[in-house]
C-alpha cells in the first residue's frame, strides 16, 4: 500500500474526531485541580465532546495515582481531586472513527514521571512508518521511560483503532520485544506509554464502572428488566465501552452483574499498580504513512 490510501474519506473523520479530543482535553485539563470534583470534569469533557459535533468512543477515564486505566467515576461519585498524578484518558469518535488520546496532570510534584510518559510518546511517533517493526516502536518507550528513572507499564500496550472497535490490532507494546509485526500505510493506532515508580505490571481492581457487549455468549435474556437494559444498550453504545453511569436505571449495576454472569456484557475493572505506587499516561492517535505518521490528536501537548 501506499499513501493514496489515506484518500479514504474514513482519514478525514479520524481527523475531525482528533481535532474535537485535543480540544476537549485541554478544556477538561485546565479543570483538574485540588478540591474539583472528578464528576464535574467527567461529564463536562463527555458533554464538550457531543457539543462539537462527536460522540464518545469510550467513558472518560480519570486514573489517579497507582490507577492506570479503566478507572471512571461513578453515578453521584462526590470524589474530589487531591495532591495526585491524575490521568485524563478521552475516546471520540465521528460516525465511529476514533481518536484516544491521554493526558497527565501532576498534582504531586513528582519530577520527570509526566515527561517521562510525553518523552516516549515522542520517542514512539519519531520512530514509527510504514514497514517499522511494533517491538522497535516498544523499544523506543522503554529506553526513553527508563532513561527518565521510571518504568514502563509493561502489560498494557498501545492498540489499533477501527470503526467502532476502540481497541483492535495491531498490539504497540510498552517494552523492546520482538512481535514480528510489522506497520502499513494507513493503520490508525493509538500509542500510549505510561511510566511508573512501581513495578511495571496492573493488575485489577474490584470495582467495574465500565462495561461492553461481550462478544461471546447468546442475547436469549429471560429477566425482562434485564433484557430491557441489555436492549437499550445494544441500541445507544452498540460495541463501544459504556460507563454505569450513563445508564438511566437505578438498578443498572445489579442488572448488569446479573448480565455479565449470563456473558452478554463484560466488566471492565480498574487497573492498577501497587498502592503507593505512581502512574503517568500520553497518548496520541495517529496514522501511519509512508515515511512516517500523522498524529490526530497533536493539539494536546
Ligand atoms: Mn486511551
Ligand atoms: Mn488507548
Amino acid at each position: 500500500m501506499t499513501d493514496e490510501t489515506l484518500d479514504d474519506p474514513r482519514y478525514e473523520k479520524y481527523r475531525e474526531a482528533g481535532d474535537i479530543l485535543s480540544t476537549v482535553m485541554n478544556e477538561a485539563s485546565e479543570r483538574v485541580e485540588v478540591g474539583a470534583s472528578q464528576l464535574e470534569v467527567a461529564e463536562f469533557a463527555e458533554e464538550r465532546i457531543r457539543e462539537l459535533g462527536g460522540e464518545c468512543a469510550f467513558p472518560v477515564n480519570i486514573s489517579v495515582d497507582e490507577e492506570a486505566s479503566h478507572a471512571t467515576p461513578a453515578r453521584d461519585d462526590d470524589t474530589e481531586f487531591g495532591e495526585e498524578m491524575v490521568c485524563l484518558d478521552v475516546g471520540v469518535h465521528v460516525d465511529g472513527w476514533i481518536a484516544d488520546a491521554a493526558t497527565t496532570i501532576d498534582l504531586t510534584d513528582t519530577p520527570d514521571l509526566v515527561a517521562a510518559a510525553e518523552e516516549a510518546l515522542d520517542a514512539a511517533v519519531d520512530t514509527i512508518a510504514a514497514g517499522v517493526h511494533t517491538g522497535e516502536v516498544g523499544r523506543a518507550i522503554e529506553d526513553a521511560v527508563r532513561g527518565r528513572g521510571y518504568t514502563p507499564i509493561l502489560n498494557l500496550s498501545g492498540h489499533g483503532v477501527d470503526q467502532y472497535d476502540a481497541h483492535t490490532g495491531p498490539s504497540v507494546p510498552n517494552r523492546g520485544v520482538d512481535t514480528g509485526i510489522e506497520l502499513e500505510v494507513g493503520d490508525v493506532l493509538a500509542v500510549e506509554p505510561f511510566a511508573t515508580t512501581g513495578q511495571g505490571k496492573v493488575g485489577e481492581g474490584n470495582d467495574a464502572q465500565i462495561y461492553e457487549l461481550s462478544g461471546s455468549g447468546g442475547r436469549s435474556v429471560r429477566n425482562r428488566q434485564a433484557r430491557q437494559l441489555l436492549e437499550d444498550i445494544e441500541a445507544d453504545f452498540g460495541q463501544l465501552p459504556f460507563a454505569v453511569r450513563w445508564l438511566d436505571d437505578d438498578r443498572a449495576e445489579m442488572l448488569l452483574r446479573r448480565l455479565e454472569r449470563q456473558g452478554v456484557v463484560e466488566g471492565h475493572p480498574v487497573l492498577k499498580e501497587d498502592d503507593g505506587v505512581l502512574v503517568s499516561q500520553a497518548e496520541h492517535t495517529l496514522i501511519v504513512t509512508e515515511d512516517g505518521c500523522e498524529v490526530t490528536t497533536e493539539g494536546i501537548f
